[in-house]
C-alpha cells in the first residue's frame, strides 16, 4: 500500500486503508494474546486475550468494574495500542491502518453519549458522513432514515439540541450517529447503562429488532449479565484479574458455568434465565387435553412466559398458540425435563429461538 491511498472519500495517510470499509457484515475481529499494562501500573488492565467475534456477532463482554472492559473497546479502535498481542478486522492489523480512517468505519456507541451539545440532532448524526463527503441530499436521507430506525420522528427531533431530549432519547440518537454511516463494525460500551430499568428494557428490544435487520458485527460491554444472556450471541465473562473467564453462547454459560467466579457472576436465579432462552416454537408441545387451562401464551414467547403462565393459571398445562390458533399445550413436566436436559441440546437464541 503507498503512503496516500484512497478509500471513498477518505485517505489514508500513514497506514493502508480500511478494506473492510464497504463489507457489509463479513466482518470478523481477532484478538490474540492482547495485553495491555498501563505505564505506571503494577498489573495489566487487560491481560493476554484471544478471541474471536464471527461476522455478524453480538458478543457482550461483562465483568467488573476496572476489568479492562473499555481499555478492550479502545484498543479496537485504536484510541490505545496493545503493549502486546495483535488485534484483526477482517484481517487486517488495526495497527496497520490510519487510526482516522480506521475510526470512521467502526461505530462507537459509550455510556456518556458524547452528543455534541452545540449541534443539533440532525447534525451530531450527520457527523462522520460529512467527514467522508456524502453530499448534502444523501445525508439528509441518511439521518431520516436513522431517526426513524430508532423510533423519534425527524420532524420532531432533527433540529432540536441534545438538551432538549430526555437520557434515552439522547441514547437513541447515540446509536443512530454510530450507525450513521453504515459501519460493518460496532463498538457499544454500556450504551444503556444510565437508563433506567423500563427504558433500558425498550432501548434493548429496540436494539435486537435493529440488530436482526443489519446483522453488524458488535462488541458490547455491559455490567449486567442479564443484559448480556438477552442480548448476546456470545458473552465472554471477565475476572477481576483481567483475564477472559468463559466465552461462550448465553445458553451454555448458563448451564455449565467454567468455574466459582462465573458462578457468582451468574447470580441467583440460573434456573429461570435458562428458561428465559427457549422459545416455545422450539419445544415439543403436549396435546390440549380437559385440564388444561382457558389461558394461553404465544409460541414467540419463552419457557420462562409459559411458567409464569402455569403458575397463574394453577393448572398443570396452559394452551400455546400461533398467530390466535390454539396449536398445543406446555406443561410443568416439559419444562423440568428441558431444563434437566444436556445445555447442549437445549435450542438457544443463536439457534434461531426469540
Ligand atoms: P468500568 O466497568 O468501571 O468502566 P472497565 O472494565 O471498563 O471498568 P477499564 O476502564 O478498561 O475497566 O480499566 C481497566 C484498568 O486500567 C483499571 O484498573 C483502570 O484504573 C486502569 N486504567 C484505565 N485507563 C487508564 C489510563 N489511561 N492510565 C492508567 N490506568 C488506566
Amino acid at each position: 500500500m503507498t503512503a496516500s491511498t484512497r478509500s471513498g472519500n477518505s485517505t489514508s495517510i500513514n497506514g493502508a486503508t480500511a478494506a473492510f470499509a464497504d463489507a457489509g457484515s463479513s466482518v470478523n475481529i481477532e484478538l490474540d494474546g492482547v495485553t495491555k499494562k498501563y505505564q505506571g501500573q503494577e498489573r495489566p488492565a487487560v491481560e493476554d486475550f484471544t478471541m474471536s467475534v464471527s461476522p455478524g456477532e453480538l458478543v457482550m463482554f461483562v465483568g467488573p468494574s476496572g476489568c479492562g472492559k473499555t481499555t478492550t473497546m479502545k484498543m479496537i479502535n485504536r484510541i490505545i495500542e496493545p503493549t502486546s498481542g495483535s488485534i484483526r478486522i477482517a484481517d487486517q492489523d488495526v495497527l496497520s491502518l490510519e487510526p482516522n480512517e480506521l475510526r470512521r468505519h467502526i461505530g462507537y456507541v459509550i455510556q456518556q453519549i458524547g452528543l455534541f451539545p452545540h449541534l443539533t440532532i440532525f447534525d451530531n448524526i450527520a457527523t462522520v458522513p460529512k467527514l467522508l463527503g456524502w453530499s448534502r441530499s444523501r445525508i439528509a436521507e441518511r439521518v431520516d432514515e436513522l431517526l426513524r430506525l430508532v423510533d423519534l420522528d425527524p420532524g420532531v427531533f432533527a433540529r432540536r439540541y441534545p438538551k432538549e431530549l430526555s437520557g434515552g432519547q439522547q441514547q437513541r440518537v447515540g446509536v443512530a450517529r454510530a450507525l450513521a454511516a453504515d459501519p460493518p463494525v460496532m463498538l457499544m460500551d454500556e450504551p444503556f447503562g444510565a437508563t433506567d430499568p423500563i427504558t433500558r428494557d425498550g432501548l434493548q428490544a429496540e436494539f435486537l429488532r435493529i440488530q436482526e435487520g443489519i446483522g453488524k458485527t458488535i462488541v458490547f460491554v455491559t455490567h449486567d449479565f442479564d443484559e448480556a444472556i438477552k442480548l448476546g450471541d456470545r458473552i465472554a465473562v471477565l475476572s477481576d484479574r483481567s483475564q477472559i473467564e468463559q466465552f461462550d453462547t448465553p445458553a451454555n454459560i448458563l448451564a455449565a458455568p467454567a468455574n466459582d467466579y462465573v458462578q457468582s457472576f451468574i447470580g441467583k436465579g440460573t434456573a429461570l434465565k435458562r428458561l428465559a432462552l427457549i422459545g416455545l416454537s422450539h419445544v415439543e408441545l403436549a396435546g390440549v387435553s380437559a385440564s388444561t387451562s382457558a389461558l394461553e401464551v404465544d409460541e414467540r414467547d419463552s419457557l420462562r412466559d409459559a411458567l409464569d403462565m402455569l403458575v397463574r393459571s394453577g393448572a398443570s398445562s396452559v394452551r400455546v398458540t400461533r398467530g390466535g390458533r390454539v396449536v398445543g399445550a406446555i406443561d410443568f413436566d416439559t419444562i423440568s425435563t428441558l431444563l434437566d436436559a444436556d445445555a447442549r441440546k437445549i435450542p438457544s437464541r443463536e439457534q434461531g429461538a426469540p
